[in-house]
């Protein structure tokens, strides 16, 4: 659990873009929800990103795939001396790291923490966006590290298109097939390198005993998945049903350690994975925005309830694990700042963050 090289002692996080924002940036944008929901640190404000050390940037925080408020879908991003990782590609990742003015000729690695479309969806156009030398886009390969086949669909779900469960080697083979005429012109015509020979994908080997339709997220001590001269990436599984295999994972750098949820329910394997992080970005869903609504059904709050973690249990979670720094994104449902945060200030003392898009922490 400890990083590969000595980490600098831990230091006190600067939530650089929180006293630029203010509150006249993280405007309220859901007519007729509830409550209201910040939207985003808007580009002009964005504070630089530093060329060296560690900056953690919440890309899009929202969860999908219903559209229920100016938040982007859920993307987040390393910054680690100048290299790029990212982690997720929901909708508006594409333009959210434009925006951020997040060092895309260096993007390194993407990580996937499960298959599930608001995870996935502007995979496409975030990798065909600006790859090559003729638009200052990466030109070395780029590593996709996700999950692999899920070998089968949950009992009781009927299979709708063959083949029923691709991994990620598979769903990148497909997004470079349906895009094949553009990148075979854009070859030839703007010289640059071909596309299929920069994505190269590594899918994470499941861990003995866990199975579709038997124990999903069988407790196990993380395990490494990626390793360059700037990170260690280790994973563990966790609890997102009916969705097989689903990943968080934990960055290891010498400036400190950010941990990842993806999307789970409460799990034991999370508390393992957080251990004594500097920042745990930790999923949320807060049920009363569906439960005081009548157009939820009492099933679909149930799979919210079952699949996802209130404010409440992520508190638990960081305040077991020791972590330094709680940032909810991935925010399913619209609550204030304030409701979002409440849950977690019962269960934990440190220090709290309700994620806006393109937020940035420097470590
Ligand atoms: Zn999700
Ligand atoms: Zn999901």
């Amino acid at each position: 659990m400890t990083p590969s090289t000595p980490r600098l002692s831990r230091r006190a996080l600067l939530t650089a873009s929180l006293t630029v924002a203010g509150a006249s940036a993280l405007t309220a944008c859901t007519k007729g929800d509830p409550a209201v929901a910040p939207a985003a640190v808007s580009a002009s404000e964005a504070p630089a990103i530093p060329t060296t050390g560690l900056a953690l940037v919440t890309v899009g925080t929202a969860a999908g795939p219903s559209v229920r408020s100016a938040r982007n879908g859920i993307a987040t991003a390393l910054v680690v001396d100048g290299n790029l990782y990212v982690i997720d590609a929901g909708l508006g990742v594409t333009r959210g790291v434009a925006d951020a003015g997040l060092p895309t000729d260096r993007l390194k690695a993407i990580f996937l923490t499960h298959l599930h479309s608001d995870h996935i969806g502007e995979l496409p156009a975030f990798v065909m966006w600006n790859w090559g030398p003729p638009v200052g886009g990466p030109t070395e390969p780029i590593r996709i590290v996700g999950p692999g086949s899920a070998s089968e669909l949950p009992t009781g779900f009927p299979t709708t298109i063959e083949p029923a469960v691709p991994g990620t080697r598979a769903t990148v083979d497909a997004i470079l097939a349906a895009y094949a005429y553009d990148i075979n012109i854009r070859v030839v015509d703007e010289n640059r390198p071909p596309l299929n020979e920069m994505l190269l994908v590594d899918e994470i080997a499941l861990p003995a005993g866990a199975t579709a339709n038997g124990t999903s997220a069988p407790a196990t001590e993380p395990f490494e998945v990626y390793r360059d001269d700037h990170l260690r990436v280790l994973a563990t599984l966790v609890d997102h049903p009916p969705v097989f295999p689903s990943y968080g994972f934990r960055f290891e750098t010498k400036y400190g350690t950010v941990v990842v949820s993806g999307d789970t329910a409460k799990t034991d394997n999370m508390v393992t994975l957080s251990e004594g992080a500097d920042v745990l970005v930790h999923e949320a869903v807060y049920l009363p925005f569906y439960e005081k609504q009548n157009k939820y059904s009492r099933e679909f709050v149930n799979h919210l309830a079952q699949s996802h973690t209130t404010p409440e249990e992520v508190g638990e979670i960081a305040n077991r694990a020791g972590v330094e720094h709680v940032v909810l994104s991935h925010l399913a449902g619209v609550a204030t700042d304030d409701e979002w945060a409440a849950g977690v200030r019962s269960t934990y003392s440190g220090k709290v963050t309700v994620a806006a898009d393109r937020q940035v922490f420097v470590l």
